[in-house]
């Protein structure tokens, strides 16, 4: 992999230039020690800006210049349209050098659906909005589509009230831990940090119910994630929702990550039965029993079709579950066996997501064979091929960093079978309460929806024995007030 340094004479882009090397090379790859080098300058002459990449990448060097008319405005508008150009032309010149186009070109933001949105807010038309997708980020037209896809489902569900906050829990402990893994979710062992954990859950949720209704926020969507909430046994399962359903009575959607299949029986599908969970979400990643053991996950296929078939029995009627593209090993044969399964059992809701392999994980520190771009971005669009076929749309979309062919994760539901906190999460149209150890809880302030944050620690002993400050963290956050200079961004 190259490692190249930046020169610039724009010392503020040096990051964002960064972003669009890491982009094309992954982690790490922009070092300040690097042998290769990417040499930027931006001029402004006669009204027309002009921008300039010169490579020196692995012995050859290439020179690469763009220009566009000169921007007006506040500074922090200027600064936006010349970085803007920066990385564009960075984008453009390791395109040459590479060969490699990029779905999403040199667009490195993670809710691309949510800066479409943004811009037509400001006054542009749809089609304008796609011209300035195409023309100043280079995302292809099949991405574009993509994009709009989401903003059609999404019609009348992103409207902000101040009033209404989503709530999240988070249970960060898993049976095992898969390879691919960057949280810091706990592998669950001799279970003994489950009890106090579980009781200082139960004293954040009490203590966020009476600040819900301190502060009259409306709560009526709910996410248990994790981890895999499922390692909890049944009993400690019915305890927290009981607990929850006490806390926090009016919730219309709920939703529990049973995630791992080998966590979820009968018994536990009863216990979720009794109280209001409208939606779970089964996660096979893989229909593959070779893939499922390389990358750390302690079940096999068939125990993805008994859970799914338990939990039809049990009686859930919105089922949603998770595969990965360009897992370890995988092949489009392989991928495609995984669909096929899949498209059998006919889920409700089906999230492709593509592999991002994180710093913090195993399967950094593993060699393997990596696939094409060609290979994984049709594993990604046969997933979506298939989502369609079952009657679904795509109605959320993220990027993270180090994502295999710089695709994207798709969440895709039929009609009616929609999770609002998926939307309100990845859109931050709402605020949310978040609970348990690494949650962190947001809050929209003012007309421009400023971020505020609220974030737990995400050791969990750390958690056990400093719950009250994330309490108190959260009391600042609701008390703050939307202008003023006592706020910071983020609390605690
Ligand atoms: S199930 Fe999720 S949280 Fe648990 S180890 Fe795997 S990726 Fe990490």
């Amino acid at each position: 992999m190259p490692r190249m340094q930046i020169v610039t004479d724009e010392p503020c882009f040096q990051n964002d230039l960064g972003d669009v090397i890491r982009l094309f090379f992954g982690e790490g790859a922009a070092d300040e020690d690097g042998r290769d080098i990417l040499t930027h300058t931006h001029r402004e002459e006669n009204g027309l800006w002009t921008d300039t990449v010169r490579l020196e990448l692995e012995g050859q060097s290439q020179l690469y210049t763009l220009s566009a008319p000169a921007v007006s405005g506040t500074p922090v508008e200027v600064r936006r349209y010349a970085k803007r150009l920066a990385k564009r032309t960075a984008y453009q010149a390791l395109k040459q050098a590479t060969g490699r186009e990029l779905p999403w070109g040199s667009l490195t933001g993670i809710r691309p659906s949510r800066l479409f949105r943004q811009q037509m807010e400001t006054g542009l038309t749809a089609e304008e909005t796609e011209r300035l997708f195409r023309d100043e980020f280079d995302v292809s037209p099949d991405r574009i589509a993509l994009v709009r896809e989401v903003l059609d489902t999404q019609q009348g569900m992103t409207d902000g009230n101040p009033d209404e906050m989503d709530l999240y829990v988070g249970i960060p402990f898993c049976t095992t831990r898969c390879s691919y893994c960057s949280f810091s979710s706990g592998v669950i062992g001799d279970g003994h940090l489950v009890e106090p954990y579980l009781t200082a859950l139960l004293s954040e949720i009490e203590a966020c119910a009476a600040l819900a209704r301190e502060h009259h926020l409306l709560i009526r969507t709910a996410y248990i994630g994790g981890g895999t909430p499922t390692s909890l046994s049944a009993s400690q399962l019915n305890r927290l929702l009981r607990f929850m359903h006490e806390s926090f009575p009016d919730l219309s959607e709920w939703t529990v990550e049973a995630g791992r299949p080998d966590t979820i029986d009968r018994a536990k599908l009863s216990v979720m039965r009794q109280f209001p969970v409208t939606r779970i979400s089964i996660n096979p990643q893989s229909m593959n029993d070779v893939t499922l053991a390389a990358i750390g996950r302690a079940h096999s296929a068939a125990d993805c079709l008994r859970a799914f078939e338990e939990a039809r029995a049990a009686g859930f009627e919105d089922i949603n579950m998770d595969i990965i593209t360009a897992l370890p090993g995988e092949d489009l044969p392989m991928f495609r066996h995984t669909l096929e399964v899949i498209g059998d059992l006919q889920p409700d809701s089906l999230t492709v997501h593509t592999l991002a392999i994180k710093h913090a994980s195993k399967l950094h520190e593993i060699r393997y064979e990596q696939r094409t771009d060609e290979m994984i971005t049709q594993m990604a669009d046969e997933g979506r091929a298939l989502a369609h076929r079952l009657g679904m749309r795509a109605y959320y979309l993220y990027r993270q960093k180090y994502m295999a062919s710089n695709l994207e994760n798709v969440g895709y539901a039929r009609p009616g079978k929609i999770c609002r906190y998926n939307i309100d999460n990845m859109e931050e149209t709402k605020g949310v309460l978040a609970l348990g150890a690494g949650a962190i809880s947001k809050r929209l302030m003012g007309h421009d929806q400023r971020i505020l944050r609220a974030p737990n620690v995400s050791n969990i002993e750390t958690y056990i024995s400093r719950v009250n400050e994330m309490v108190q963290r959260k009391a600042d956050m609701l008390k703050a007030k939307p202008e003023g200079e006592e706020n910071h961004d983020t609390l605690g």
